[in-house]
């Protein structure tokens, strides 16, 4: 896609899931990548050897870092965007994509469990935003910063009540940064995944009942792959995006079309 070719972009957990599939597509299009990994430096090393191969396939000759961090502690950030500028002299792109959940009854969520969720998936982001934005500044260069939400920015989620309110919240997150600082070149933006096939799910993903639960709400009949998610982003990073910013780009197969209504019952 126009624009990405040698760019240096920073993808958080990036060692699974729709994370892994950014930093590889990301690579494919000529990034350099940054991945950011939580635990297991193998997880990160198989990313980079999927995002190099790919690369490689496409022509491109990009460079890798992997460096651990957790995106809920300010020190963390701080390392990890310190250790990109450091490794590639300049960072042009951040995809906050870290994310967790945790499920229970609202009225028995233990306080620690609901920090833990907004800790990562907002306050890290938050974090992470104003890293980038500092160094996109003082380089005086544009930068493009993408949040991965989802369709729980908007639809209210039963039984997860801090995920929900992190991904409502990263809405506003986008929108803020985006009015903020678009009159200096940096464009914030976020996808919205509707239900995709990743560890976060492996709940219903490896249990073909529950799967067809899923599939049975969805407008398109399946749930999403994680490359489809990883399109939407690049095309976001991408020259293609020039004048977008502040949206959430919905990648659902219609989850958020009110589904009930494709047969007509009020009537
Ligand atoms: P996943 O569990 O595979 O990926 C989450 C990643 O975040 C993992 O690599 C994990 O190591 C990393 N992570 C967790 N805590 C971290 C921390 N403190 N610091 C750094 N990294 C951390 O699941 P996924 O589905 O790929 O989720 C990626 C993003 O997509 C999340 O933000 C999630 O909310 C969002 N999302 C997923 C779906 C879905 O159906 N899979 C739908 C909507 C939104």
């Amino acid at each position: 896609m126009r624009g990405l070719a040698g760019k240096t972009a920073l993808v958080t957990g990036a060692s699974s899931g729709i994370g892994q599939a950014i930093a590889i597509r990301l690579a494919e299009e000529g990034c350099n990548v940054v991945i950011n990994y939580r635990r297991k430096l193998e997880e990160g090393q198989h990313t980079e050897e999927i995002a190099l191969q790919k690369a490689q396939d496409s022509g491109h000759n990009v460079r890798s870092l992997l460096v651990q961090g957790d995106v809920s502690k300010e020190e963390d950030v701080l390392r990890i965007v310190n250790s990109a500028i450091a490794e590639f002299g300049t960072l042009d792109i951040l995809v906050n994509n870290a994310g967790i959940q945790f499920e229970a009854p609202s009225h028995e969520v233990p306080i620690d469990r609901f920090d833990q969720v907004m800790m990562v998936n907002l306050r890290g982001a938050f974090l992470c935003a104003r890293e980038v934005i500092k160094h996109f500044l003082s380089q005086q260069r544009p930068g493009v910063i993408i949040n991965v939400s989802s369709v729980h920015e908007i639809i209210p989620r039963p039984m997860y009540v801090s995920y929900a309110l992190s991904k409502g919240g990263m809405g506003s997150l986008t929108k803020t940064l985006a009015l903020e600082y678009a009159d200096r070149g940096i464009r914030v933006n976020s996808i919205a995944p509707g239900a995709t096939v990743t560890p976060i799910n492996q709940d219903w993903v490896n249990d073909p009942e529950k799967k067809a639960v899923v599939k049975s709400h969805i407008p398109m009949a399946r749930p999403g792959t994680s490359e489809e998610m990883a399109a939407a982003v690049a095309f976001l990073a991408s020259g293609e995006a020039a004048y977008m910013t502040g949206q959430t780009l919905f990648i659902d197969g219609g989850l958020t079309l009110y589904a009930d209504f494709r047969e007509a019952w009020s009537a």
